[in-house]
């Protein structure tokens, strides 16, 4: 028997899985030793110490071991190896292994045990990591003279965290882009994790007692929670099912949360009516332009973060008088980080040439600050964003809008149109005219989108009628704030 010391981390595997590959040790004649539950956990650090233990055979190593394994399993891998199963490394191995031996196939099978058994194992993971981003809450660490703002330097934020698994790593960067302009340290019993504004490290992990008492902040939190109560909450004893008690007990709204049950239906119909946008939540308290910025690249307001690369905001002078409002970032946009900047922007920025329209005296933002896309070959084709999108990333277009007050608002195309006239605006009907734009601005034009003009091009005449139209549009804006001729 074959004893493979490794420290607990799928680098340290995969170096002895080579190893062993290349000395031809079979699955059966290995014992995988991560050095977890003696006397140092993680063997001094993230790296650990992979030096093989006392009596271990000692195992030759080939300078052309065998390596290549296919990316998918490298992905799976990294994930299985945080679990906390002590089989995860036999199962990675007996893989690894059936791949270099004339299985290359193997993780398409998905009804072979040891290719179900990593699924469940990066599943498991996976969960782990979306808990921890949904229950974890931070308490905030007494400053010295009090400050009340999240982004006071003199205060930090502490959460104490239970995961299953080792996710700490995995998890913690989702908090450092959620909450970029706080400090604060999030303590497990295996690792410990430090933003400090700029940077994450991670540390040996931590007792219970370092984490700080219940303070005021959870008494902000109850009542932030009151305020934004999701009412599918209401059912207690899926909320119980879906919730460990050991996560329960670090979540300050539980004890609300009765409460707030028998007000649900009510508030369930309140909250309809409101119909409040849930990126209100990321935007923070009066807000200048620039916190607003930083807070926007955390935004999770929807699903559509996921895909995009960045989230693009809105530029121009914060005093403008007029705001351009498009759809939202296209492929070029979401690569460069700025609006309008693509084939739509050259347009856009064409036909505010021809009319003396100083691009860098508007501000231009779009309705949906994420690229929504679809996959075709390799290309990333524009998708248009459902009603759901657009509203949830309305906080930000209301936060931009309050900032710099425009006293004219130019939507380019029926999706900005759409936010504030109502889904039944129809550009063909209704472009070209100065409507009343309460209460976001004193008026509102819509016109064409850019990347409308761009198909019509197809056919010239209507492409030139349309093309006479958007600019007669705009130069009707610009005149109204004396831009442009
Ligand atoms: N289309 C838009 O609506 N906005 C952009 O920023 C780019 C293309």
């Amino acid at each position: 028997m074959i004893r493979a010391s490794i420290a607990p981390t799928f680098e340290s595997f995969r170096e002895r899985a080579r190893a062993l590959l290349a000395t031809g040790a079979a699955p059966r004649d290995v014992t995988w030793d991560d050095g977890v539950g003696q006397a140092s956990l993680f063997g001094g650090g993230l790296g650990g110490d992979a030096s093989a233990t006392p009596g271990t055979p000692v195992i030759a190593v080939t300078a052309s071991a065998p390596s290549r394994v296919p990316a998918a399993f490298v992905a799976k891998g990294e994930l299985a190896a945080l679990h906390s199963d002590a089989d995860r490394w036999d199962v990675l191995y007996r893989i690894v292994h059936r791949l270099a031996h004339g299985e290359s196939e193997l993780l398409e099978i998905a009804t072979d045990p040891d290719v179900a058994r990593l699924a469940r194992l990066v599943t498991d993971v996976k969960h782990d990591e979306h808990r921890m981003h949904a229950f974890l809450r931070f308490r905030r660490v007494a400053a010295a003279g009090g400050g009340d703002a999240a982004s006071d330097a003199t205060e930090s934020f502490v959460a104490w965290y239970e995961p299953d698994h080792d996710i700490v790593a995995l998890a913690a960067p989702h908090f450092a882009r959620r909450y970029p302009n706080m400090r604060w340290v999030i303590l497990t019993p295996r690792r410990t994790a430090v933003w400090d504004g700029a940077s994450l490290q991670l540390t040996e992990g931590a007792k219970r007692d370092a984490a700080p008492r219940p303070d005021e902040l959870e008494d902000l939190f109850r009542s932030y929670y009151g305020a934004i109560f999701n009412p599918a909450r209401t059912n207690l004893a899926l909320f119980a099912k879906h919730v460990p008690s050991r996560f329960q007990r670090a979540m300050p709204e539980v004890a609300i949360t009765h409460e707030l049950a028998f007000a649900a239906p009510a508030r369930t119909l309140a909250m309809q009516n409101m119909k409040v946008s849930p990126s209100l939540a990321f935007v923070p308290a009066r807000p200048s332009y620039a916190s607003l910025v930083r807070a926007s690249k955390g935004c999770e307001a929807c699903h559509l973060f996921k895909n995009a690369t960045q989230t693009v905001f809105g530029e121009g002078p914060v005093r403008s008088r007029i705001v351009f409002v498009g759809e939202q970032p296209g492929d070029q946009e979401d690569v460069e980080g700025h609006p309008f900047v693509g084939p739509a922007g050259r347009v856009f920025d064409q036909a505010l040439t021809d009319l003396s329209i100083p691009r860098d005296q508007v501000y231009v933002t779009n309705a949906v600050k994420h690229f929504k896309w679809e996959p075709r070959g390799k290309r990333r084709i524009h998708a248009k964003p459902n009603a759901m999108e657009v509203h949830a990333c309305q906080g930000w277009l209301e936060a931009e809008l309050a900032l710099v007050k425009p006293e004219v608002i130019v939507c380019l195309g029926a999706t900005a149109a759409q936010v504030f006239m109502g889904r039944a605006f129809k550009i063909t009907q209704s472009r070209g005219k100065i409507l009343d734009g309460a209460p976001w601005a004193p008026k509102l034009i819509a016109t064409y989108h850019p990347s409308a003009l761009l198909r019509m091009m197809r056919d010239p005449e209507l492409y030139e009628k349309s093309k006479g139209e958007f600019e007669s549009d705009l130069r009707m804006a610009g005149q109204l704030v004396g831009l442009g001729r």
